[in-house]
Parts: structure tokens; C-alpha cells; sequence
């Protein structure tokens, strides 16, 4: 059985075991092989209820973009970037939708930001923009927890994004090079709507991303870029629950938990 192209990847677990898989409605179906080298369906399903997801994969690196909603640059009393301001989370950030978002008390104040992410399916360095989304395989849910005052007190960005547990990924990849501009996303806190936008707000597109970072970097399969977060950023407790949605994505949604 051949998997379409547009179909939603993810990765779970039952009955003790891990594998790929497919979304089908309610149901997740068990694929052999990955979104990297190929896969194909296995006809075997679980009702997602019984599922543990998992991030969808396993990054190999984790790039993120600031400042790339023009409503978001304006809410940080900050210059509009002239080219993409990149920087990097650790591999330990990463946590699947359901899982708890550790904050520790003396970190001060955490945020939330809902962002796209960009999957890198295959090898680049120094592509032009017009190339760029071949590279990409898919999109997700990201979101890009911030410790804020350590953000300033710090004045570069290394420990106040790279704290354990700060970057719910997934729960799913929709196999698509591009994504529409008029796509939405949008954050709930506990329920309440606190950032909405679409991703025609972008001040670089993805396109613009991959092209600007493989100048640089060789992108490989697995890398995600998290594109930057639109305005509207908040402040998260314990106790807290955040969604971050993209529609024709997924919803990734992380409780929040007092780290002891
Ligand atoms: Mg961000």
C-alpha cells in the first residue's frame, strides 16, 4: 500500500512497542520505514485513544527563528531583522504532546511560543531560496518555551531556551513541501486563545529560512527550524496548560508542572 503524499506522519507507542505510523481519522496506522528514506503501510491500526504520540521524530538538530512576526517584533520593542536571527535549542528540550513542561521557580518568568515547524527531509548547503522547500518534508507543532528574564539578564539566548522540556514538538508531521500562507495558527492558554495568526505574517518565509541557514550550515535530514512565534506572548505557571494549533496539522498540547 502506497502512503499518499499529503498524509500525516507520526510516531507512537503500545503495548510496550514504538513504531511509525500514518493518521487516518481516529486511528493511527503502523508504516515500515520513515519519512527519510521511505515507508509504506503495514495494515495494522490502533484507535489513537490507546496510543502514546511521541514526537513525530527524533531531531537531529533543533534551529529556531526570533522575531519573525512583525506584530510579535513590535510587542518586544524591538528593530525589525534585516535578514533571519537564528539560534539553536538542545536535543533534550524536546518532548512529545502530552507531556509535562518542567519549570523550575527560581528561572523566573517562562513563556510559551506557538510556532511552526519546518521538518528537513533531505541534505542541503547553499541553496537558493527557489529550491528550498524541496528540502522540506513536512510541518509540525513546535513550541519554543522561553525563559524570559534569563533571556535579558543573559543577553544571548543559550540557557533561557534550553532548559529540559522546553520544546513540545509534534504530535504529528503533515507530509507537505509547502505550507499555505493563510494557514493559521493559534495558542490556547488553559483554554483561552492568547496568539493567532497566519503564516502570510511572516516577516521571512520558510523558503527564506532554509535558503538563509544552508548559506551557512549543511541542513540535514531531520533537522526542524521553528519559525518564530507571532504576537501575543504569555507568561506560564504550573499548573497551566498550552495548545499550540495549526489547522491541517495537529493540536500539541503540554500541561505545564512545578519542576522540584
Ligand atoms: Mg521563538
Amino acid at each position: 500500500m502506497k502512503i499518499e503524499a499529503t498524509e500525516k506522519y507520526c510516531r507512537f507507542s503500545v503495548d510496550g512497542k514504538t513504531y511509525n505510523g500514518t493518521v487516518r481519522g481516529n486511528m493511527v496506522d503502523i508504516v515500515e520505514g520513515d519519512i527519510f528514506s521511505g515507508f509504506s503501510g503495514m495494515r495494522m491500526s490502533y484507535p489513537i485513544e490507546r496510543v502514546k504520540l511521541l514526537p513525530p521524530i527524533t531531531p537531529t538538530k533543533v534551529w529556531c527563528v526570533g522575531r519573525n512576526y512583525v506584530g510579535h517584533v513590535r510587542e518586544l520593542a524591538q528593530e525589525l531583522p534585516s535578514e533571519p536571527l537564528i539560534f539553536m535549542k538542545p536535543l533534550t528540550t524536546i518532548v512529545g504532546s502530552g507531556d509535562p513542561v518542567r519549570i523550575p521557580e527560581w528561572a523566573g518568568r517562562i513563556d510559551y511560543e506557538g510556532e511552526l515547524a519546518a521538518v528537513i527531509g533531505k541534505r542541503c548547503r547553499k541553496v537558493a531560496e527557489a529550491e528550498a522547500l524541496s528540502y522540506v518534508v513536512g510541518y509540525s507543532c513546535f513550541n519554543d518555551v522561553t525563559a524570559r528574564e534569563l533571556q535579558e539578564r543573559d543577553d544571548q539566548w543559550t540557557r533561557a531556551k534550553s532548559f529540559d522540556t522546553f520544546g513540545p514538538f509534534g504530535p504529528f508531521i503533515l507530509l507537505k513541501s509547502e505550507i499555505p500562507g493563510e494557514t493559521r495558527i493559534t495558542t490556547r492558554l488553559n483554554g483561552n486563545v492568547v496568539q493567532q495568526d497566519s503564516f502570510s505574517s511572516m516577516i521571512f518565509s520558510v523558503a527564506r529560512i532554509v535558503s538563509h541557514i544552508s548559506r551557512f550550515a549543511t541542513l540535514e535530514p531531520g533537522d526542524i527550524i521553528a519559525t518564530g512565534t507571532p504576537e501575543g506572548i504569555g507568561k506560564v505557571s504550573p499548573g497551566d496548560r498550552v495548545e499550540v494549533e495549526i489547522d491541517g496539522v495537529g493540536v500539541l498540547s503540554n500541561p505545564f508542572v512545578a519542576e522540584h
